[in-house]
């Protein structure tokens, strides 16, 4: 294979006035603003607590509007809601159980209905159901599954859905949608006593993985968000009390544990067209925990 000298002052672009070659990108990514989501409605499941009310938070500060997703406690979503109204931007709450079909594709009905489209789905609710393997019970098993791994599915379906169906609109955005799935350190990392949860996240990962390769060239992307220890409800006993914050910090080597805005952030720079050549990917934010700490003496 040969090559011509590059003449231009950014390698690979084209001159000014050059056709536009076959394959090339329909829109530019936009320049980061403050605002770098406006009119790009988002919906983020499980957006009532933790690591998603943070997500919705930072969504709707960098100019989304969200749709709030909850299965319990209608109040803190009201008040997610209202977080996001006091910062100008449009909120509605929505109950829906993500493992449930109907229930997932009522919501998407109405979000789209309230909201005209939507550009960025995160698929965050999770739980965690833990037992030594030989105690496992299957409900056990099915409800992590049918949460963390059926749940992403359906949602990530209709946000394809919803996407394909509008296309890129390039005042916008350069993609035509993003999904983030929330994935864990625990698609890498194995975890005795959670062989659901961390089955249900390697799923993730590879759910994330096939669907960023199919639906490429429709201009979705698609990503993973792999958190580390972050401080949450569905984790309060490794960070509460002094001894366990300690023992969990001898796994994370940047000896601090995440906080819930630590994901948003991240979750803004996926969402926006700062990331626009970024797909398949999981991004951990872990503060190192999947560096293999317990070498860092030798090993
Ligand atoms: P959390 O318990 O505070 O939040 C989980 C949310 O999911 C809650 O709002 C809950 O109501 C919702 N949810 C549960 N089942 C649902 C269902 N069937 N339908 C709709 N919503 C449902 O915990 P979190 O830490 O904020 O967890 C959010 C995500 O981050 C999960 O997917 C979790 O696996 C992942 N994660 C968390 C950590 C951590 O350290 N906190 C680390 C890695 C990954």
């Amino acid at each position: 294979m040969s090559h011509s000298p590059d003449t231009s002052s950014t390698p690979g672009a084209p001159a000014p006035g050059d056709p536009v070659p076959p394959g090339a990108s329909p829109a530019q990514p936009r320049p980061a603003s403050s605002a770098v989501l406006k009119g790009q409605p988002a919906l983020v499941t499980g957006a009532n607590s933790g690591i998603g009310r943070a997500v919705a938070l930072s969504l709707a500060r960098a100019g989304a509007d969200v749709v709030v997703n909850y299965v319990t406690d209608p109040d803190a979503a009201e008040q997610v809601a209202g977080e996001i109204r006091n910062l100008g931007r449009r909120a509605l709450t929505c109950r829906a159980d993500v493992s449930k079909e109907d229930e997932v594709e009522a919501m998407f009905a109405q979000a789209v209905e309230t909201f005209g489209t939507l550009h960025i789905v995160v698929c965050n609710a999770g739980l965690q159901r833990d037992a030594p393997f030989h105690e496992m019970s299957l409900s056990q098993w099915n409800t992590v599954i049918g949460v963390n791994l059926t749940g992403q599915f359906l949602c990530a379906r209709s946000a394809v859905r919803e996407f394909a169906r509008r296309g890129v609109d390039e005042h916008v955005s350069a993609a035509a949608g993003k999904i983030i799935h929330m994935s864990s350190v625990h698609e890498m990392i194995p975890w005795a006593g959670h062989a659901n949860y961390a089955a249900s996240k390697g799923g993730v990962m590879m759910l994330m993985r096939s669907l960023a390769q199919e639906v490429a060239p429709l201009r979705i992307r698609v990503n993973a968000i792999a958190p580390g220890a972050i401080r949450t409800p569905i984790n309060t006993a490794a960070w509460q009390t002094p001894e366990a914050y300690a023992e969990l910090m001898k796994l994370v080597p940047y000896k601090r544990i995440g906080e819930p805005d630590d994901i948003g952030r991240a979750a803004v720079w996926l969402a926006s067209d700062a990331s626009d050549y970024v797909t398949g990917t999981s991004l951990f934010v872990d503060g190192g925990m999947t560096l293999f700490p317990g070498f860092s003496s030798g090993g």
